[in-house]
């Protein structure tokens, strides 16, 4: 068997489906080689099917897995997502590291089995429940690259600078002291956990300002400062206009809509990445896609927690950027999210087929290679498309699908996008040149389960 080398019938490439693809990686997991219409090579191992490029996540709170299917009751005639982040700030006080570290090994198994092979994780949950420090003021945030690096998935840390509890700089309350920080603290303990886990092809370091209701312009711009400092060219994720409340807030105390407020004062560019750019008038719109920031659209935690619904065909005609995240985990399944993003649209517009291009008339492969390219770039990562340079991450489709099997492969991605029958059509999952998933199986997934299901009715007893 020759090593590092897969030969698969049909890949994914930049310019769309090819046949007869080597795929060619080093052992630093990066691709040295992609060739179509080659002819397989003596004793080469072939692809159980067709091969694409892995889908990155761009937005995760990991410890919120826990609480997926516990809201969904109605406590209040108007419950919302404040009254839901009540039950949320009272499950996170009682997270601890190891109960943290169990949550995130499990999560990123399921997202690997969902053919995520990347995941930004804005990791906000950084103290002791009454606000002190741990030993190790990155104790919470390692547990976390642990299981990414245990599990295999690639993983950009993103440490969030939580600072206040409304705009105009208000205290924050008591049950936000697990996740204040200065921006000093904060890159100190973003340095000690880069000493302890070393940035790596599967690893990368960034910061997440929370948003603009926990910020200040004089933190964020010190923030940014010392990013640069330290952390050249590292990523920068913040939540920006989820809410309508934080919009007319943001309007009644800084004078303007959060999206044109950061974009007014900040170098805003495709290190970026605005998360949940939900509320955003059409001036924003244009403004956000020509600055080149990724939209970080979250469409199944979005609809889950009623936030709104982005205007996602008028950034796309704006040759907006965007990806895709799995958020509160309700859902972590790639193809659901790009499957609501597109049906949202269309129930709003009654029309079909919304978000496809003239030049891309396919909705699914212009949703999957745009969410790809743009979750990419979000990570600060060379991912998302199977080209040399880039990471050794793929998917492999099961070509004896019902929603693939038959048909041509112009009309796969729509049926694993659009289709919901029976199981997963992702079959194997490859990161960084290693097998993580083969045949719809993680190797850890018994003993990972095992410990996820103890730390569930540990935190629920
Ligand atoms: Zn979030």
């Amino acid at each position: 068997m020759i090593e590092n080398t897969l030969f698969a019938q049909h890949a994914r490439l930049a310019d769309g489906w090819r046949r007869n693809v080597l795929l060619q990686w080093d052992a630093t997991g990066t691709l040295t080689a992609v060739t179509p219409d080659s002819v397989a090579p003596g004793g080469v191992q072939y692809a159980a099917g067709p091969v694409m490029a892995g889908m990155p996540n761009l937005h995760s709170h990991a410890f919120q897995r826990a609480m997926a299917g516990l809201t969904e009751y109605r406590a209040n005639p108007a419950d919302s997502f404040w009254s839901w982040r009540e039950l949320m700030y009272r499950f996170a006080a009682r997270i601890t590291p190891e109960s943290i570290g169990a949550i995130a090994q499990w999560l990123y198994i399921e997202m690997l089995k969902a053919g995520y092979t990347s995941v930004c994780e804005f990791h906000y949950v950084h103290h002791a429940p009454d606000g002190q420090r741990y030993a190790n003021p990155a104790e919470m945030a390692e547990r976390v690259v642990d299981a990414a690096q245990v599990t295999g998935i690639g993983m950009t840390m993103l440490p969030v600078l939580y600072q206040y509890s409304g705009f105009g700089a208000l205290d924050p309350r008591a049950d936000q002291a697990r996740f204040i920080h200065t921006p000093e603290s904060l890159l100190a303990s973003l340095a000690t956990l880069r000493d302890a886990r070393p940035e790596n092809g599967a690893l990368r370091y960034g910061v997440a300002p929370h948003s603009l209701r926990a910020v200040s312009a004089a933190s964020l711009t010190r923030l940014l400062a010392g990013l640069d400092a330290g952390f050249p060219g590292a990523p920068v994720h913040i939540h920006i206009a989820e809410q309508t409340g934080e919009v007319d807030s943001c309007v009644a105390t800084e004078g303007s809509r959060p999206v044109r407020w950061l974009l007014d004062r900040f170098d805003v560019d495709s290190r970026w990445c605005l998360v949940h750019a939900t509320h955003v008038d059409e001036n924003e719109v244009q403004s956000m896609a020509a600055s080149g920031a990724i939209a970080g659209l979250c469409p199944t935690t979005e609809a889950n927690l009623g936030d709104g619904l982005f205007p996602a065909h008028d950034f796309l005609a704006a040759q907006g950027r965007f990806g895709i995240g799995s958020d509160s985990h309700i859902a972590v399944d790639w193809r659901s999210e790009l499957r609501l993003l597109e049906y949202g649209q269309r129930l709003l517009r009654r029309e079909r087929n919304v978000l496809a291009s003239s030049n891309a008339v396919h909705v699914a492969d212009y949703l999957f290679d745009a969410a790809a390219l743009g979750g990419a770039a979000a990570t600060g990562r060379a991912v998302g498309v199977l080209e040399a340079g880039r990471r050794a991450d793929w998917i492999v489709l099961d070509p004896d699908h019902p929603a693939i099997a038959g048909h041509g492969c112009e009309a796969w991605l729509s049926g694993v996008v659009f289709c919901e029958h029976g199981e997963s059509p992702v079959l194997d999952v490859t990161v960084g040149g290693f097998k993580v998933v083969e045949g719809r199986r993680h190797r850890d997934e018994e003993s990972a389960f095992r410990r996820y299901r103890a730390t569930l009715e540990g935190l629920l007893a």
